[in-house]
Formats: structure tokens, C-alpha cells, sequence
């Protein structure tokens, strides 16, 4: 039986940075990462958009969901600075966009490359195409399948994207110890609405304010750009409210957010009087994207697209104007764990020490990453958990 000090669950970013920062502290001991598919990382390379938004100028605890004084007391340990020399550490020099952090090289794939290449080079084991079913306390360690460990970190993530590896399989670990899971959920995923009205707008972009609403009371919000599709909207601002949405509740669509609605109106009059022989298709041209004037006017009531300006009613203009201000969907659900990008909820953490990241019920078992019931909103948060997470039960796991 292979014996090792350390092994770790899940060749994701948690169990990775585990395994850089257990192998810093510590030249002299065996580690191995298991991993079920055929390579560690997998899903780094999905990240970002491929480029991997790997962490943020502006970590606090405000822009994660979970036990915020845990969270402070990781992010006190592994803060921005500590996440951009950590890579930098592995050769990542980085750029910043609006706070959000990335590879100069805006690929992905230099994130997951210098984390596998460190690792290679610095004899950690990659046990892949192995599916860790059980894990088991012996005497002196843990039996994971027919290695041996005296340490063991779970970093085996949620459920979003399980073609990326993450099934959910790791919290029946955890709970095989005695702890608790709470209800796992979809978050930052793109919502399923109607789609008699948006149906013309598959494929377009706007910057837009969205709003979701049970019955009268505003639930979430956020601005951004969004992104129609066949089945509802995507888009960042979406995904960030996703995590609060339920089927029966309306999603808003503010296509003009930095004009009153009065502002709005009026911009629209303003074109109908100055531009009276123009047609209705080509008159919303410059205000909004052009593809939404089809949907729009029909919607409006105004018979065809060749309709001259001049021609609209008072109430086609002020029902244009309601569907670029106020564009109302009911929400039919989310696009699931196949499309979500994180997890909501997870194993909880006052079963962990915060500065460890080891088990209070279980000597020597450590926790990290998106399996902990922590997750954040968009913009480096959910990978700066996942290194910190990670970093943090690596080193003291090797000490
Ligand atoms: C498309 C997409 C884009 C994203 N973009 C960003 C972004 O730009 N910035 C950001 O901050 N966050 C982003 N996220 C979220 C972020 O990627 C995750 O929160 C983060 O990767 C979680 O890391 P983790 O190591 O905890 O879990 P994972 O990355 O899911 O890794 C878990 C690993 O464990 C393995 N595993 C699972 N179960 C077992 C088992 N039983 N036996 C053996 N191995 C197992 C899996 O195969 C996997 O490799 C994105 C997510 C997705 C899906």
C-alpha cells in the first residue's frame, strides 16, 4: 500500500494551491493529489472565459455568501497580496480590469500550467482517473481506496459543472464523518424566463440594470451586460442574482439604466419629431442595439417595422419606452448545476478551524475550496476561496 503524509481529494484550484504551499512548507514529506479525471485542473481552463479571473484588488468578506467572520479570518491569512505573489511565486506576472485579476498572458491556461508544472517539478504525485468513493480512518491515518495517508484534505469542490469533475461526491466524504451539509444550490447561473417577447433578441447584448422581484418587493439587483438567449438571459449581472431567483418571481429589464423613465421617453419623442419620415426598424439605432427594435415595435403595437415615425401613436411611443425601461419576465427557473459556475452551500463551517482549516471532529482531516458552504459573487472571489482554502490547509497540513 502506497503511504503518504498528505493526501488531497480533488486536483482542482483548492487542492492545488493545498498541495504548492504543503509542499513550501515542507521539502521532505509525500504528497498526492487524487483526481478523478484524466488531468488536474480541468476546470481552470474553463474559467474566466478562458482567460481566469484568479483574484480581486478588493477581497473582503462583503462580496462572499457564508459565516462572514470565518471568511475574515481566511481572507486575514491569504488576502490579494498574498494570491499575487503566491503566483507570482509560479512565474504569473498579472494585469487588473476594473479590480478583476488575470494572467497578463489572459489565458487560463498559465494558471493551471504553473501550478501542474510547480508540482511535477517538485515531486508531488498525480493520482489520476481515480474516484475517491470512501475514505476511512485506520489507527494511524486514512485509507483512501488502496492509498494510505496520515493526512487527508478534501478539496473535491460542489456541483456546478460536474463535466468538469465537481459531482457533489465529496460532501458524502465529509459526511461520512459526521459532519453536516446544508442545501446545495445553484448560484451564479443564468435564469430560464419566458420567451414570447424576447424571442427576436436571442443573441443580443445590452448594458442593462436587471431587478428581481417576488411579487412587489425588489429581491436583488445589478447592473452590467446581459446577454439574451433562446431559453432567457445571461450575462454577469444575471448570475449574480441568480442565487436569490425562484420560479414564479419577474425579472426587470432596464435596457436604458441611466435615463429616467421621463429621460427615456422624451429621447424617444425627440427622435419621433426630428426624424418623422424615418422607419420604425431603423429608428432606435444609436439609442439601443438594432436587433431589439423587431421585438420592441411589435411588442409596442406598431404593425410593421416599416412604419414611418410619424406615424406612431402616443401609446406605441410610451410602450416602447416601457419595454426598454422596464422589460418584465417571469422567471421560470435557473439552467442548473450543467451550467451553474459555483455551488451555493456546502459543508458547514463551524465544523473547521478557520486558521487550519482542519476538522474539529476529525484529527488531521482538512477541508478546502468550494465544498465549504462559502461562495462569492463574480469577480476572482470563488478562486481567491479556493487558493486561500487551499494555501491555508496545505501549510498547516505539512507542518
Ligand atoms: C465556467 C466557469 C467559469 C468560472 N470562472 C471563474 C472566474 O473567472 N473566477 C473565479 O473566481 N471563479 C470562477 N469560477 C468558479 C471557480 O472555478 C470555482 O469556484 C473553483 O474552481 C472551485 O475550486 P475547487 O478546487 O474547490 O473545486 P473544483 O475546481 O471543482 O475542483 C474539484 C476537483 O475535485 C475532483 N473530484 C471531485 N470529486 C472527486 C472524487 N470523488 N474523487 C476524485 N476527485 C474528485 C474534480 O474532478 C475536480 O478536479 C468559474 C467556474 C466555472 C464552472
Amino acid at each position: 500500500m502506497t503511504k503518504y503524509d498528505i493526501l488531497i481529494i480533488g486536483g482542482g484550484a483548492a487542492g492545488l494551491a493545498a498541495a504548492v504551499s504543503a509542499r513550501k512548507e515542507n521539502s521532505n514529506i509525500k504528497i498526492g493529489i487524487v483526481e478523478k479525471n484524466d488531468r488536474v485542473a480541468k476546470k481552470i481552463h474553463a474559467t474566466g472565459n478562458g482567460r481566469c479571473n484568479y483574484t480581486n484588488m478588493d477581497i473582503r468578506s462583503d462580496y462572499f455568501y457564508g459565516d462572514k467572520a470565518f471568511v475574515d479570518k481566511v481572507l486575514s491569512q491569504f488576502g490579494t497580496e498574498d494570491a499575487l505573489s503566491f503566483f507570482k511565486e509560479l512565474g504569473i506576472m498579472h494585469r487588473v480590469e476594473e479590480g478583476r485579476v488575470y494572467p497578463i498572458s489572459n489565458q487560463a491556461s498559465a494558471i493551471a500550467d504553473c501550478l501542474r508544472l510547480y508540482l511535477t517539478e517538485n515531486d508531488v504525485d498525480f493520482i489520476t482517473e481515480t474516484y475517491v468513493n470512501s475514505v476511512e480512518k485506520t489507527q494511524d491515518g486514512f485509507k483512501v481506496g488502496n492509498l494510505f495517508a496520515k493526512k487527508v484534505i478534501i478539496a473535491a469542490g460542489g456541483k456546478a459543472q460536474p463535466k468538469l469533475g465537481s459531482d457533489g461526491s465529496g460532501y458524502k466524504l465529509f459526511e461520512s464523518f459526521g459532519h453536516s451539509v446544508t442545501q446545495i444550490k445553484c448560484a451564479l447561473v443564468s435564469l430560464k424566463t419566458e420567451t414570447t417577447v424576447t424571442k427576436g433578441l436571442k443573441g443580443v447584448k445590452a448594458f442593462a440594470r436587471v431587478a428581481l422581484y417576488d411579487k412587489e418587493k425588489q429581491i436583488a439587483t445589478d447592473r452590467g451586460e446581459i446577454l439574451f438567449t433562446d431559453y432567457g438571459v445571461s450575462g454577469i449581472p444575471v448570475m449574480q442574482i441568480s442565487r436569490f431567483a425562484k420560479k414564479g418571481m419577474t425579472l426587470e429589464v432596464d435596457m436604458l439604466p441611466d435615463l429616467s423613465r421621463k429621460e427615456a421617453l422624451a429621447e424617444i419623442y425627440e427622435r419621433v419629431y426630428s426624424l418623422p419620415e424615418r422607419e420604425g426598424g431603423e429608428l432606435f439605432s444609436g439609442l439601443v442595439n438594432k436587433k431589439i427594435a423587431v421585438p420592441m415595435l411589435k411588442w409596442a403595437g406598431v404593425e410593421k417595422t416599416s412604419v414611418k415615425a410619424k406615424d406612431f401613436t402616443d401609446e406605441n411611443i410610451r410602450n416602447c419606452a416601457e419595454f426598454l425601461k422596464k422589460l418584465t419576465l417571469s422567471v421560470l427557473g435557473n439552467n442548473g448545476f450543467e451550467n451553474a459556475q459555483v455551488s451555493a452551500g456546502g459543508v458547514e463551517l463551524n465544523g473547521f478551524n478557520a486558521e487550519t482549516m482542519e476538522s474539529k471532529l476529525v484529527k488531521n482531516l482538512y477541508a478546502a475550496g468550494e465544498i465549504l458552504d462559502v461562495d462569492a459573487i463574480c469577480g476572482g472571489y470563488n478562486l481567491h476561496w479556493a487558493w486561500a482554502t487551499g494555501a491555508i490547509a496545505g501549510k498547516s497540513a505539512a507542518k
